[in-house]
């Protein structure tokens, strides 16, 4: 019959037993660890609520929930430490990834500036390129460009530039000479 006492309810790898002696009546409550077959029992002199049982077993070092063993407990402790806690440098790699990916890959158009690329990013940071091309897919999005087109668009850019600069300085050249002509004008008159 259920008591809403999973001890003595013996539900959830927990069971109950008393047994009476010259002492009186002590009881039993045992748990079991939901990983591997270790168990450990507290003895009571009286009936407590679970929750007090389960307390008792916690400060024996019992994980409860999810119900493990100290071992167990310690184990699943570890693992998740090291998969939560990267190092300070990979933290730091990370960080100066994250910021190049920022600086060089334009996500908008799936393409790296020019002298750019997952390849360049690993060396500067140190990290495994294959790692850089995940975190910049996850983050940034894949590549749409090969990195030639960044550099053909550089160079149309740089001659685009260059175009306008000497349309510039031929444009002040010419009016420089107007104005010479225009004062040669005025000091000689306008021949017939
Ligand atoms: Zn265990």
């Amino acid at each position: 019959m259920a008591r809403g006492h999973d001890y003595m309810d013996g539900v959830r790898g927990r069971s109950w037993s008393s047994s009476t002696g010259t002492a009186g009546t002590v009881f039993k409550a045992r748990i079991q660890c939901g990983q591997c077959a270790a168990a450990d029992t507290v003895q009571l002199r009286h009936v407590i609520t679970p929750r007090h049982i389960d307390l008792k077993f916690i400060q024996r070092g019992w994980r409860i929930p999810p119900r493990l063993c100290p071992a167990c407990a310690a184990e699943s402790k570890e693992k998740k430490s090291m998969a939560s806690k990267p190092s300070a440098g990979a933290v730091k790699a990370t960080a100066k990834m994250f910021t190049l990916l920022s600086q060089h890959f334009d996500a908008d158009n799936g393409r790296y500036v020019a002298g750019w690329s997952d390849g360049k990013i690993a060396k500067e940071t140190g990290m495994a390129p294959e790692a850089v091309t995940e975190f910049r897919r996850e983050a940034f999005g894949e590549i749409k460009e090969p990195a030639e087109f960044a550099l053909i668009r550089a160079d149309i850019t740089t001659l685009e530039k260059l175009v306008i600069d000497n349309h510039a300085s031929i444009t002040a050249e010419i009016a420089k000479l107007r104005g010479q002509l225009a004062k040669a004008v005025d000091k000689m008159g306008v021949p017939a």
